[in-house]
This record gives C-alpha cells, structure tokens and sequence, in this order.
C-alpha cells in the first residue's frame, strides 16, 4: 500500500479514538488533508483512497493543482493568509476559507462569488493566544464582526478557526482549544447554525478532537514531512 493510504487510515483510526475517548461521534470530525507544497499525484493517492476534502494556504499552487485535478466532488478549503487583491480567485475556487479576520475581505468575498455557486463556507480566523505573529481576530471581536459577515448574500458563516501556539506537552495542549469550544458557543448564541471549529493538525489533533473539534487539518501525518519550510502558518 502506498505510504499516504496507509497514513490516512491511521489517521482516520486515531480520529476515531480521540473521538470515542471523548464520549464523541467519530463522524462529527471532518478530515481536512493539508495537501500544500505536495505535487498533484499526492493529491491523487489521497482522493483514490477516499478523501475529498483538501487544503491549501498558498493560492497560486492551489490554482494549479485545482486546473489539474479533474475530480468535481474535491471539497477546497482555503487555510492561508488571504491579501485583499487575491480575493476573487479565492471566491471563485473554493468552498471553504478559514482564514477570514477582517470585513473587507469577507465583503470582497461575498461580492466576487460566482452566482451559480452556492455561499461559500466561512470561518472566522481566532488568534487565540494572542501570538504578534500570527493572523486572527482577538475572542472578544467574533459577534462583532460575524453579526456583519452574517448578512452577506455570498458566504455562509459556519465557525471558528484557530492555530494556537505550539505546546509539546499534550496535556498543555487542551487549554486553548477549550476556549475556543467556549467562543463557538458564545458565537451560536447569536447564529445557531455556526456549527464548526477548525482545530487541530497533526501534532495536536487528539487534544482539539477532546476539546470540540468539528474540522481537523492534517498535513504531515498524511503526506509526510514537506520539503520546504513552510512559514509559520497563520
Ligand atoms: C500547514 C497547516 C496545517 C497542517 O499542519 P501539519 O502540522 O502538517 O498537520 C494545518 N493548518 C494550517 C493553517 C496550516 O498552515
């Protein structure tokens, strides 16, 4: 078996652990497979093994893998850092991005968003340990600024994302995907159908499964280390 099928189904074994350990459905846990800096035949494996949901964070290489790939049943989720002037080829490629934190871009969206297709999906960014580095509203931002997304015709709100700071400690890990859990039901007070949390990668899934997860985003533990260093992600 090739290495990213066998990785999957340890992947999708250990989701269904740190589900059941957790007193949760395995099937609320999505699995997004972060397919960036990984060539098309990657991809390829993943889908022929069953996967349909892929990420990416840098939008010209998602463009090219999207043209190369012929499957209309891939589920793209945008997971990167997103200029204003990138917008519209993010509007028209996706169907999920994660990585909203400001109200012009979300009105970019909603405005470029081809009308034979449905809202696309939105989560609002959460910098959720505050880091300098890092993209994302502050906790008490999201009703702000998702009461405003809410009424735009061209997305749909559905969340929260976050990317706290590494912990190695598992143990230590849990702290903030629990308030992240906390805001998400802060956030369906208002909008009750925001019915996801974008959280945990491969080094901390377990703990973000326990704590809530809806939307896993699992690069190298499906395609292995990538070869160049990404920038940390934001
Ligand atoms: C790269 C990336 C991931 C995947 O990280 P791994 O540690 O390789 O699983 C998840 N989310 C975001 C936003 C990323 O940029």
């Amino acid at each position: 078996m090739h290495n990213i099928e066998k990785n999957l189904a340890r992947v999708h074994t250990l989701i269904k652990q740190a589900a059941q350990q957790a007193g949760r459905d395995p099937n609320e846990i999505r699995l997004l497979a972060v397919s960036k800096t990984k060539p098309v035949a990657d991809i390829e494996v993943a889908y022929r093994a069953g996967q349909r949901d892929f990420g990416e964070n840098y939008l010209q290489e998602a463009e090219q893998k999207i043209a190369a790939l012929p499957h209309s049943d891939m589920i793209w989720h945008y997971i990167g850092p997103i200029q204003s002037n990138k917008t519209r080829s993010i509007a028209e490629h996706f169907d999920w991005v994660h990585s909203v934190d400001r109200l012009k871009i979300a009105r970019r969206l909603s405005e470029q968003r081809p009308s034979d297709l449905p809202p696309l999906n939105i989560l609002l960014q959460v910098n959720i340990d505050r880091e300098a580095s890092k993209a994302g509203i502050d906790v008490d931002e999201i009703d702000e600024l998702a009461d405003l997304i809410e009424p735009l015709p061209g997305l749909r709100l559905r969340g929260l994302m976050s990317i706290p700071a590494r912990r190695e400690n598992p143990a230590q890990q849990h702290q903030p995907f629990a308030r992240m859990r906390t805001a998400l039901h802060a956030l369906q007070v208002r909008h009750p159908h925001c019915d996801s949390l974008s959280m945990g990668m491969s080094g901390d899934m377990q703990a973000a499964i326990a704590e809530g997860s809806t939307l896993v985003r699992i690069g190298t533990a499906i395609f292995g280390a990538r070869d160049y260093p990404n920038p940390d992600p934001t």
